[in-house]
């Protein structure tokens, strides 16, 4: 279902890159793009790209004033690396968007030439303009021979159809035209392929290298850097004690003001820096992790395990199960466990749905319980450390599930003084199984907070949150 991620090359081949995921919960947008300080061409044209994508959907999906709700859409962009060698770098997005009705993806490939960084596109892959017309001629021709593409009318290509072209292993061109771009008579994605050896002789300079970088790809070695540095550190050894295994704490939240945290997103940059205050602050949470982000950092989610906390499945292309099928819902659920079960030997034991989207379908093919919150601290809205920490104090109740997202530094620098506003109203940690206690959870089932204890007011102490 999902070709662009199986297609990617792994980002760790560019040391320096970095993921930056961005998630708007009620306007269901969520972005997931690359910034590379040694390339610095395309950290603002990713940049800029996002905030035109997010200003355009924002400005297309007006908030009803009269209800304060917004129309059931949602944007969801997701950068994939595709070539990289000591001149060239391609960076495909796939930008998933609906307005609620029905929704379609549009695909774009920036091409940046390292030697001075430039960015290119489709155009400068391709020699003199006899050539770029001959590849256009291909391309048509592959096309209209795709019993998928009816598109009998269809006699040119603009060149704006053609921004998202790269090449596979075999060196053969992959054109991808955004959904329906193609006139009516087009079945959903359409992925044209021009042969090796008709493509070869078309290319420019450039393009020939971004054909080498994208079929043997090379690491990206900075200037000064040495070959160690490119290693992944996720084989890194750590001497790691392991923390309170949650279960054999014996807390039972019948009895005791009991809250889960729970961190949405990651594993991201600052989740390292996160396990840290929750062992200082005897803190078991529970993390939901994204497939990609999991596969990034599955070393983090050892340090999770170990340390008591809970993991649990955030999907991995964060898109809102509400809109996708019965087997997308499956996908978006097994790759990421596959992924979770990777790092640390045992698929999630809850999930939680992007948005908190979700159905009576998509419970059910979560087969595990599914997790909501009702303590929402809007920390990816305002990313401000006090207003985190103030809502996550305030809000709280015994047997309350508290939403963050650990991939904001924001969010990461509450978290001590949350674990000591907290503990002072008498609060004690735990994840979100210990917080449903023996009771527990079922799968297919959806849980907002713990029952509420009926001595509630009792323990009520100082002033009340809201
Ligand atoms: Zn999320």
């Amino acid at each position: 279902m999902d070709r662009q991620n199986t297609d990617s090359l792994p980002i760790s081949l560019v040391p320096d890159l970095e993921v930056v995921a961005q998630s708007d919960e009620h306007r269901r947008i969520y972005t997931r793009h690359f910034e590379v300080p040694s390339v610095p061409e395309a950290t603002r044209v990713q940049r800029e790209l996002v905030k035109d994508e997010v200003e355009a959907f924002k400005g297309a999906n007006v908030p009803d004033v009269s209800t304060g709700t917004f129309p059931v859409a949602e944007l969801n962009l997701r950068s994939h690396l595709t070539a990289l060698s000591g001149q060239v770098m391609a960076i495909r997005v796939n930008t998933y968007e609906s307005s609620g009705t029905g929704g379609g993806t549009r695909y774009l490939t920036q091409w940046f030439a390292l030697g001075g960084p430039r960015v290119l596109g489709t155009r400068d892959l391709f020699d003199s303009d006899d050539d770029w017309a001959e590849f256009k001629e291909f391309v048509l021709q592959a096309a209209t021979s795709d019993t998928l593409v009816l598109t009998g009318s269809l006699r040119e290509l603009d060149d704006s159809l053609l921004d998202s072209v790269n090449f596979d292993a075999q060196g053969n061109a992959l054109v991808e035209f955004d959904d329906n771009s193609l006139g009516a008579g087009t079945i959903g994605p359409v992925t044209v392929t021009v042969a090796a050896e008709q493509v070869s002789a078309l290319l420019s300079d450039f393009g020939a290298l971004a054909r080498t970088a994208s079929m043997s790809p090379s690491p990206r070695i900075q200037p000064g850097q040495s070959q160690d540095a490119v290693a992944p550190e996720a084989g890194r050894s750590r001497s790691q004690e392991p923390g309170p295994p949650s279960s054999r704490r014996g807390i039972d939240c019948r009895t005791e003001k009991c809250v889960a945290l729970t961190f949405d997103d990651g594993p991201g940059p600052k989740t390292g820096a996160l396990l840290d205050s929750l062992r200082r602050g005897d803190a078991p949470s529970t993390f939901f992790v994204t497939g990609p982000n999991a596969m990034l950092r599955p070393d983090m989610l050892q340090r999770m395990a170990s340390e008591g906390h809970e993991i649990g499945n955030h999907t991995w292309n964060h898109r809102s199960l509400t809109s996708l099928s019965s087997a997308q819902i499956r996908s978006e659920i097994d790759r990421t466990n596959d992924m979770i079960s990777r790092a640390v030997n045992q698929p999630a034991t809850l999930m939680r749905p992007p948005f908190g989207a979700h159905n009576s379908i998509s419970d059910r093919l979560a087969s595990t319980p599914v997790i909501l919150w009702d303590v929402d601290t809007l920390d990816w809205k305002h990313r401000n450390t006090e207003k985190v920490v103030d809502a996550a104090i305030k809000q709280t109740r015994p047997g309350s599930i508290v939403l963050m997202h650990d991939i904001h530094p924001s969010t990461v620098a509450a978290v001590p003084r949350i674990l000591s506003g907290l503990k002072d109203k008498g609060y004690t940690f735990v994840t979100v199984t210990e917080l449903m206690g023996p009771a527990g959870l079922e799968a297919g089932e959806s849980y907002a907070h713990a029952p509420r204890p009926a001595k509630l007011d009792n323990w009520e102490t100082g002033k009340a949150g809201r």
